[in-house]
C-alpha cells in the first residue's frame, strides 16, 4: 500500500450543554455550574463547565458528590433543544468540509478528510475557526490515521488543558506514530474498555496500552476471551473502520442481463468471476465485508431463483466471493437450460476490521494488493490492470 494514510479527524464540542448554557445566559460565563441533576442533589450531572471540571466535578458524576467537590456548584436547568438546534448548525458546517461525515453523538463527529488537500492541522484549524464564527462554541479535534487514534488524540489533547477555559485542543498523531502515542496511556483510555474491562486488565498487571502491545495473544485471550484480537490491534493503533458507514446498506451486488441465450457453462462461469471483482471491490472501497455470499439466476422462461451461503468470516475478497458463487452455480447449473440474468451479492455486512486471526493471515498480503489495484483503477481507468488469469 506504500505510503497512502488516510486523514481522519474527531471533532467535539467543548463541554457542549454547558457552552450552549453560556450562550443563553452570559452570566454563567467562567462559572463552576452543571446540568442535570437538581440544586438539592439528586440525579446526575450531564455536563459541567471547565471552572466544575478543574475541582474534579465529572460528567456522569452523582450530583451529591459534585456538590461536596464544589460547594459553590451552580446547578442548571438543560435546554434540550437548543443543544439540539445547536448540534445541527455544527454537523452542518461540518458537512460543509466534506460529506463523509460520521456523527456519533450530539456533539461528536468523525471527518475523512483523506481527499482535502491541506494538512490535518490546517483543516483542524479551520473547522475550529467556523464552528466558532458561525455558532460561538469551542471544539477539540484529533487527527490521525484511523478513528480510534483521532478519538483518543481529542481527549487526551483536552485532558492535557488544565484550566478553567474551553480547552480548544488541537491534537495531531502523524502516521506512524499511533503506537508510540498510545503506548503510555493507562488502560482505562483505551477506547472501547470500559470500567469493568479495565479492573479485569489492572489485576492481570496490564495498566497501560503498551502492556497490551507487548503481551502475547494467547495470553491476552486467557484474560479477555474474544475481545483479544481487537484489544490487541487497537493497543497498536489499528484502526479501518470506515467514516460514515451507512448502516442502511444491508447488501451489495451486481447484476448482468444478456439479451441471447447464454447456455454456456465457462461463459456463466467467467461472467461470475467478473461480478465477484466488481462486488468486491465495491465491498472493499467501503471498507466492509460481507458474511453471506448470494447467486441470483434468471432462466429464459423468467423464473428467478436465489441461492446463497454463509461463510466463516466476512470477507471482502474477489477470490472468495468467486468460489462461493461459482459453488453455488454449481449445484443449479442445468446442461441446455439458458439464463438471461446473472447476479452476485454480498450480504451480512460489517465493517471491515483488521484480524490478527491465524485463519486471516494469509488473505492480508491479496487484500492489500486488492487495495492497491483498487487505488491504480481510480486513478487510472479500469482497463489499466488484469489481475491474474482474466480474459478479455
Ligand atoms: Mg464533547
Amino acid at each position: 500500500m506504500g505510503n497512502y494514510f488516510r486523514k481522519i479527524l474527531h471533532v467535539d464540542l467543548d463541554a457542549f450543554f454547558c457552552s450552549v448554557e453560556e450562550l443563553l445566559d452570559p452570566s454563567l460565563n467562567g462559572k463552576a455550574f452543571s446540568t442535570g441533576g437538581t440544586s438539592d442533589g439528586r440525579g446526575v450531572v450531564t455536563s459541567c463547565s471547565y471552572a466544575a471540571r478543574l475541582v474534579g466535578v465529572r460528567s456522569a458524576m452523582p450530583m451529591h458528590k459534585a456538590q461536596r467537590l464544589c460547594p459553590s456548584l451552580i446547578t442548571v436547568q438543560g435546554h434540550y433543544q437548543d443543544y439540539s438546534h445547536y448540534s445541527n448548525l455544527v454537523m452542518g458546517i461540518l458537512e460543509n468540509f466534506t460529506h463523509l461525515v460520521e456523527p456519533i453523538s450530539i456533539d461528536e463527529a468523525f471527518l475523512d478528510v483523506s481527499d482535502l488537500p491541506q494538512d490535518s492541522k490546517t483543516i483542524a484549524l479551520e473547522i475550529q475557526m467556523k464552528i466558532m464564527s458561525e455558532t460561538d462554541l469551542p471544539c477539540s479535534i484529533g487527527a490521525a490515521s484511523n478513528k480510534l487514534v483521532a478519538k483518543m488524540a481529542t481527549n487526551i489533547g483536552k485532558s492535557e488543558h488544565k484550566k478553567s477555559t474551553s480547552p480548544m485542543a488541537i491534537k495531531i498523531i502523524p502516521p506512524g506514530q499511533e503506537k508510540k502515542f498510545l503506548a503510555s496511556l493507562p488502560i482505562g483510555e483505551m477506547w472501547g474498555v470500559g470500567p469493568k474491562s479495565e479492573k479485569i486488565l489492572i489485576n492481570n498487571g496490564l495498566n497501560f496500552i503498551g502492556d497490551i502491545q507487548s503481551i502475547q495473544l494467547e495470553k491476552l485471550v486467557n484474560i479477555v476471551g474474544n475481545f483479544a484480537s481487537t484489544l490487541k490491534d487497537r493497543s497498536l493503533g489499528i484502526d479501518n473502520r470506515p467514516v460514515g458507514i451507512d448502516e442502511r446498506i444491508k447488501s451489495i451486488s451486481n447484476e448482468r442481463t444478456f439479451f441471447g441465450n447464454l447456455t454456456s457453462k465457462p461463459e456463466v462461469v467467467s461472467i461470475i468471476k467478473n461480478l465477484s471483482e466488481k462486488v468486491g471491490k465495491r465491498l472493499r472501497k467501503r471498507r466492509m465485508s460481507g458474511k453471506t455470499v448470494r447467486l441470483k439466476i434468471r432462466w429464459l422462461n423468467f423464473e428467478t431463483i436465489t441461492r446463497q451461503m454463509t461463510l466463516d468470516q466476512p470477507t471482502n475478497h474477489d477470490s472468495v466471493i468467486f468460489s462461493s458463487a461459482a459453488a453455488l452455480l454449481d449445484s443449479e447449473w442445468v446442461d441446455g437450460k439458458g439464463m438471461r440474468l446473472i447476479g452476485v451479492g454480498v450480504s451480512k455486512l460489517e465493517p471491515d476490521i483488521y484480524q490478527l486471526s491465524l485463519f486471516d493471515r494469509d488473505f492480508q498480503k491479496e487484500k492489500s494488493l486488492l487495495e492497491a489495484i483498487d487505488g491504480l483503477q481510480e486513478r487510472f481507468g479500469s482497463n489499466v490492470i488484469y489481475k491474474g488469469n482474466k480474459k478479455r
